[in-house]
């Protein structure tokens, strides 16, 4: 094989370390530079590449009838590196993938460390990387160091990079009281590694309900720093104090529905519930779903062992607020994500405004193929809009409408999770496979099936295409 120059990866997390999987698959060197441990960030704990900050789930498995779990199966497909070490550390989770976190980040780093054409570099990349390292793909995530940043906000003239995230508590688990929370899993749905009783279930009735929303509302906040308090959130990964704030109801049609969940002690649904998800293999430490919250510290222990099943709740962390930085993508990357103004800078992972552990490591799958590709004079087109992984592309380089000349100011361009909108709609079925006659609900199920399946023939056909011969 001819010689070939490396590329250069800067950062080591879900995108980065995909990114590099991919490069390296096709047969091109990689320098893999990343900060940690010598530098960390606010939220990462470890030294390990690919760190789950927060939750420790990939969210649905469900191919068929979830776009989540569709990006999943094309991902697999195309040989993702996040999909294979994930899939071999997955936990109980009803419908979901989740992971051993520890397990997880370890394979990844073992992986990449092992593999003969990637080397990895433990240090900063502390402002634009040198012109001698000619493709670059920079995955430095949300939390970009403040260097970097920087200069990434010079060269593109966007001064305004940052949002906020929160982050939900994690309890240990002998300190929940399961006469009151039981196991069971929505509707008892199994998935991929449950069993059909993977969550810890907290029920409140009407008057627990109310109480607890009303200390919500009064616990004490954390308070933003002056140039943080303009900052917006993704609606996504909304605090629960604010979506409380918003109605009385929010938190009962959102993380604390109860549909589906049996309290043994009544035989019925309560009047809402809090759901812990299982966080580590050992199955000792639980996360609290869906309850990022930027309340103090002490509130949060306060209030959460209000919750019944959690009157002595030990916390192993609590949850808290964190910084954001992505790009207005839909101006300044091209097809490829490459930066217009400096196409040899790719950019990957969630700087590029995409949202979420499986979209940032789809993401740096793509932008992976496509340096390695052009790194070997082959052309590498993005997949089809009708795949999950070409939605999501699309969306953050042409697929948005943007409004950013509208009088507030705000740029319109935010975070996105992948979902069946951003693919093009197909004619609903109305009758299913044995020719019975669809019905109202059971034809958007049908019409979700079969734009999973188109998609999955389309990315199979765009893998055939775009594969690279052996050796360059
Ligand atoms: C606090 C928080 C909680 C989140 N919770 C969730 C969640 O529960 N579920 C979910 O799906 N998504 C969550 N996200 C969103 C997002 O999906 C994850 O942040 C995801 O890890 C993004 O992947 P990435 O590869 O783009 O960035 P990261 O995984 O953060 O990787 C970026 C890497 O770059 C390194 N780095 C940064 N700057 C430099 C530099 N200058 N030089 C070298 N290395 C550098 C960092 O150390 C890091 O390892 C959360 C985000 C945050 C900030």
């Amino acid at each position: 094989m001819q010689h070939i120059k490396p590329i250069h990866v800067v950062g080591g997390g879900l995108a980065g370390s995909e990114a590099a999987w991919q490069i390296a698959s096709a047969g091109v060197p990689v320098v893999l530079h990343e900060m940690r441990p010598v530098q960390s960030t606010d939220a990462h704990r470890t030294d390990r590449l690919a760190e789950l900050v927060c939750s420790n789930s990939f969210r649905s498995d469900d191919w068929e009838y979830n776009a989540v779990g569709l990006l999943h199966e094309e991902m697999r497909r195309a040989g993702s590196l996040i999909m294979a070490s994930g899939d071999v550390h997955k936990l109980p989770a009803g419908g979901a993938l989740a992971v051993d976190r520890d397990a997880f980040a370890e394979e990844v780093t073992r992986r990449l460390s092992d593999h003969p054409l990637i080397t990895i570099e433990r240090t900063e990349v502390a402002g634009l990387p040198p012109h001698e390292w000619e493709s670059v793909v920079v995955a430095t995530g949300p939390l970009t160091s403040a260097a970097l940043s920087s200069a990434i906000g010079e060269l593109t003239g966007e001064a305004d990079l940052a949002f906020f995230d929160a982050i939900a508590p994690v309890i240990h688990r002998d300190s929940v009281d399961t006469t009151i929370a039981w196991f069971q899993s929505r509707y008892d749905k199994a998935g991929p590694a449950g069993t059909g009783a993977d969550y810890l279930n907290c029920p409140m009735n009407r008057e627990e309900y109310e109480a607890f929303i009303d200390a919500l509302i009064a616990g004490e906040k954390t308070s933003f720093k002056e140039w943080e308090a303009s900052t917006p959130y993704f609606d996504g990964c909304l605090p629960i104090e604010v979506m409380a704030e918003r109605g009385r109801d929010t938190l009962r049609y959102g993380p604390m529905k109860p549909v589906g969940l049996d309290d043994p002690r009544t035989g019925r649904w309560p009047y809402a519930v809090v759901q812990l998800r299982q966080d580590n293999a050992l199955g000792t430490l639980w996360n609290m779903v869906g309850f990022q919250t930027k309340l103090k510290h002490a509130e949060q222990v306060r209030i959460f062992r209000m919750i019944p099943g959690l009157q002595d709740a030990e916390f192993a962390r609590l949850g808290g607020l964190h910084r954001n930085t992505f790009l207005n993508s839909p101006k300044l990357l091209d097809a490829a994500l490459r930066l217009k103004a400096a196409p040899h800078l790719r950019f990957a992972g969630q700087i590029t405004g995409v949202e979420g552990y499986v979209e940032s490591a789809a993401i740096g799958l793509l932008a992976g193929r496509f340096a390695a590709a052009e790194r070997r004079g082959h052309p590498c087109p993005p997949p089809p809009n009708t795949t999950a992984l070409g939605a999501l592309i699309g969306h953050i380089t042409g697929g948005h409408i943007t409004a950013d000349d509208d009088d507030s100011g705000a740029r319109s361009f935010q975070p996105m999770n992948i979902n069946y909108g951003l693919l093009p709609d197909i004619e609903k079925p109305s009758t299913d496979a044995d020719g019975k006659r669809l019905k109202g609900k059971e034809r958007g199920r049908a019409r979700k099936r079969a734009v999973s399946v188109r998609a999955l023939a389309d990315i199979d056909a765009w893998l055939a295409e775009v594969s690279l011969p052996a050796s360059a």
